[in-house]
């Protein structure tokens, strides 16, 4: 494949993951190639990729004798999931602190706004995720991120899936204390309300 075409592909997973994660593709649909092919007048090379993709997400899952389907959701994975980025998430905070820069923590500052402005549930999601990626960017560790970033699209995809209309606009009293311990350069305090907070994850 060109350059091209795996950048084609990586924007057709991300389309494909924004649309499972918000449940416009159910668990368990097939994922038809030639329409996707279609739909995004792209080959079903490139395709097939975007989906191998998500499969390595964990996202789609290959059928006997369907194809590629989005994956089934599974009750025990929220529970999984919530474990893993208590284990994960915190500790990359507190080596992230120490080493946020100016602009990084105006970023923070803004996320956080934008968190608490939410007035839909997507704005929310979105801008959540965004706070929990921008508070750890500068921990160094590039795999700890990728790990990360995957088990928070499948944490919100099952909590989607398990837990709809139950979203309300609000501030979350969690990120304004890891904010003002992040102000403070507190890593441990960042990290123990961290801690907390994702323990409170439903
Ligand atoms: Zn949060």
């Amino acid at each position: 494949m060109s350059e091209q075409q795996i950048k084609k592909s990586d924007d057709i997973a991300q389309k494909l993951l924004t649309r499972i994660v918000r449940g416009a593709l159910k668990p368990c649909e097939k994922l038809r190639q030639d329409l996707i092919a279609r739909e995004f007048g792209v080959s079903q090379v490139t395709v097939r990729e975007a989906l191998l993709n998500l499969a390595s997400k964990g996202l789609a899952v290959a059928v006997p004798r369907r194809g590629m389907c989005v994956a089934p959701m599974d009750q025990n994975a929220i529970q999984e999931l919530r474990v893993m980025r208590r284990a994960l998430e915190p500790v990359a905070l507190l080596h992230s602190v120490p080493n946020l820069t100016a602009q990084q923590f105006a970023q923070i500052e803004q996320v956080h706004e934008d968190c608490d402005s939410a007035r839909t549930a997507e704005d929310w999601e979105d801008a959540n995720q965004r706070f929990h990626m921008a508070v750890i960017a500068a921990c160094n560790m590039p795999r700890m991120i990728d790990e990360i970033r995957n088990l928070q699209v499948l944490y919100t995809w099952h909590f989607n899936n398990l837990y709809t209309a139950k979203w309300r606009p609000r501030a979350d009293p969690d990120h304004a204390a890891i904010l003002a311990a992040i102000k403070d350069r507190d890593a441990a305090k960042a990290h123990s309300v961290m801690q907390r907070h994702l323990t409170r994850l439903a």
